[in-house]
């Protein structure tokens, strides 16, 4: 049986990831510190026995004892409040835990895949965004210690495959959305979901005029699983190429929640990135892979998770 790490296991995509490598017939050793993760999210692997959980800190050595064969590096705060409250924290996994994670790949002779992110194209000034464009980044800003953590992360990630020749993979993943998204982690999706099922007016940053483009956590979840089993070790986006404004979005959540929530229109944080698409021309060239579920189906499925929940 093959065994995969995954760093962040208790996380919103680090839990789904471990779901799919079950499912596939992996043993899965999840490691997290819970510094914005959540143990419910694991609740349903208690009895499972090809799971095992090391709660620590991927900034310090990781131990795990035996043979691994995929490392999923996923530890790492995500939301932009969390990575504003946790600054140094996030430098930190970025870097260190990233060091140690593709130190514990190397010494096993096991394969790794870094969760990267779009933010590594910071508020880009090509678009839709393709792996070959380089970014535009604000190193001092308030989203430069994740946008740098995790480029950092990706040269760190290249250098190991070049020169101690490790089995790396790189996702670029573009906004992420589903179920066991903590409902406050600032984030735009579980946001607007818990304002607008409580009936209270939506938190518009800025104008609303900004984009993202919205991946439902199946899809993505997918996109890497195939990333993982290839042989291709430059970035691949992977994300949902729909791209609608975050007005629109809101407007949107109001229809599919039923919801008597009005907008509100709230200061823009600092480089907050205008505009945000991937070209997954790559990822379909390279793993066959593109989104299958759309924003509606998608967003319907989260709303109904949230709603136990607000
Ligand atoms: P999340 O906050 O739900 O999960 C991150 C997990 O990492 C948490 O469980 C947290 O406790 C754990 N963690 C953080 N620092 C740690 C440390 N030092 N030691 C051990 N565990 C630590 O966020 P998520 O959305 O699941 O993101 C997972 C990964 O995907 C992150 O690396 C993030 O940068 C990347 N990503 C996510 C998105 C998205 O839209 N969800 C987009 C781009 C990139
Ligand atoms: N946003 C918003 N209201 C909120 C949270 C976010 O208008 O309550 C906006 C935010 O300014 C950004 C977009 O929604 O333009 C997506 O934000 P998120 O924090 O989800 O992720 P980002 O794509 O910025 O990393």
């Amino acid at each position: 049986m093959k065994t995969a790490v995954v760093t962040g296991g208790a996380g919103f995509l680090g839990s789904h990831l471990t779901d799919r490598l079950l499912a596939e017939g992996y043993r899965v050793v999840g490691v997290d510190n819970f510094i914005t993760g959540n143990p419910a999210n694991l609740d349903h692997l208690k009895k499972e026995p090809r799971f095992d959980f090391v709660e620590q800190d991927v900034t310090k050595f990781i131990d795990i004892p035996g043979d691994v064969n995929l490392v999923f590096n996923f530890a790492s705060p995500a939301s932009p409040i969390d990575y504003l409250e946790l600054p140094i924290q996030t430098l930190k996994v970025g870097s260190l835990g990233t060091h140690n994670a593709l130190g514990l790949a190397k010494a096993k002779n096991s394969g790794f895949l870094l969760a990267s992110t779009s933010e590594c194209y910071g508020d880009p000034l090509v678009h839709p965004q393709t792996e070959e464009y380089w970014g535009n980044v604000n190193p001092i800003g308030p989203r430069g210690v994740y946008d740098e953590a995790k480029r950092f992360a990706e040269a760190i990630t290249m250098a190991y495959h070049r020169y101690h020749k490790v089995d790396t993979k790189i996702v670029r993943i573009f906004n992420t959305y589903g179920p066991r998204m903590r409902l406050k982690d600032g984030r735009v999706v579980p946001a607007f979901i818990g304002e607008a099922l409580k009936n209270e007016p939506i938190s518009v940053f800025g104008d609303g005029s900004q984009t993202r483009s919205f991946c439902y956590v199946s899809d993505l979840i997918d996109g890497i699983y195939k990333l993982s089993q290839g042989d291709f070790h430059e970035p691949v986006n992977i994300g949902n190429p729909t791209e609608l404004t975050i007005k629109e979005f809101a407007e949107r959540i109001i229809r599919l929640t039923g919801s008597k929530s009005k907008l509100t229109f709230q200061p823009l944080p600092t480089d907050d990135p205008k505009q945000r698409r991937p070209d997954i021309t790559r990822a379909w060239q390279r793993l066959g892979w593109k989104p299958v579920v759309d924003l509606e189906t998608g967003l319907t499925q989260t709303i109904e998770w949230f709603k136990s929940r607000v």
